[in-house]
């Protein structure tokens, strides 16, 4: 079951280290959506040195967040490309009230709507072992785990074959304070989902099988067992 409404969004939230970008993969396959992730297009801006790369470039290697205007331009650019037409799966974004106010902005303008908002908790400690192990792939952005989900040669991307490297902000230092803006910033984010009754809390501390199968109910592709 596809997504068939204009604009009909499903938001991927969580703390850095949560799974997002390892759980958009399978799921937009039964979505048929594309993943737009604000973390992988910021970082590809960086790669080809475009403007907003350079912009972004200081407060990605602190940890802190991006400046919203320029998040939330390059959002909504990639959301008016084709393939977004039937809708998208955002992954790291709206991460503050002004992105979120933007996003509503956004859909009301083209009569979209946010279809469920997915918050994956994870425990602080656990993040951060996380993250201290993930190695991601230069090509494609696909992230492993050196111990949780080692690629089949190490070194190489199961997906694409492409080089595996460990994130300069994937560093213990930048990572406490990464997690630390998240909670910072976002929990107000996850409260007006609440408040919109858009919210779906998911255990995001267990095997990512598991984790697959608890999304799949949390939006809507399988039936809650009685
Ligand atoms: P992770 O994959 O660990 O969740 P991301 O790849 O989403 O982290 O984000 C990496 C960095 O990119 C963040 O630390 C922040 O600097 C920037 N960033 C990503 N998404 C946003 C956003 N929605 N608003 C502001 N900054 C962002
Ligand atoms: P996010 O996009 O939310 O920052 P990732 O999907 O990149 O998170 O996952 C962070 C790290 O944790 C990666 O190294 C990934 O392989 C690993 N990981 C993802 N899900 C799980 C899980 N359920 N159990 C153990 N490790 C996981
Ligand atoms: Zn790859």
């Amino acid at each position: 079951m596809a997504l068939h409404r204009h604009d009909e969004v499903v938001l991927l939230l969580g703390a850095p280290g949560a799974g997002k970008g390892t759980q958009a993969r399978f799921l937009i396959e039964l979505l048929g959506v594309p993943h737009v992730a604000s973390g992988d297009l910021l970082r590809e801006h960086r790669q080809r040195g475009t403007d907003l790369g350079k912009a972004a470039q200081s407060y990605m290697d602190r940890g802190d967040l991006v400046p919203d205007d320029l998040v939330v331009d390059m959002i909504v650019d990639r959301l008016t490309r084709p393939d977004a037409e039937a809708g998208a799966l955002l992954d790291g974004f709206p991460r503050t009230i002004a992105q979120a106010e933007a996003l509503e902005r956004r859909l009301q303008r083209l009569g979209g709507t946010i279809r469920v908002a997915v918050y994956v908790e994870v425990p602080r400690d656990v993040l951060v072992e996380r993250l201290a192990g993930r190695w991601m792939c230069r090509s494609c952005q696909a992230t492993f785990h050196e111990l949780f989900n080692p690629p089949d040669r190490a070194g190489t991307c199961d997906t694409c074959e492409g080089e595996l490297f460990q994130r300069a902000d994937d560093k213990r230092e930048v990572v406490a304070n990464r997690v630390n803006v998240y909670l910072r910033d976002t929990l107000s984010v996850i409260e007006r989902y609440e408040s919109h009754g858009v919210l779906r809390r998911i255990d995001g501390n267990q095997s990512i099988a598991a984790v697959k199968a608890a999304l799949r109910q949390a939006v809507g592709l399988e039936p809650i067992p009685a």
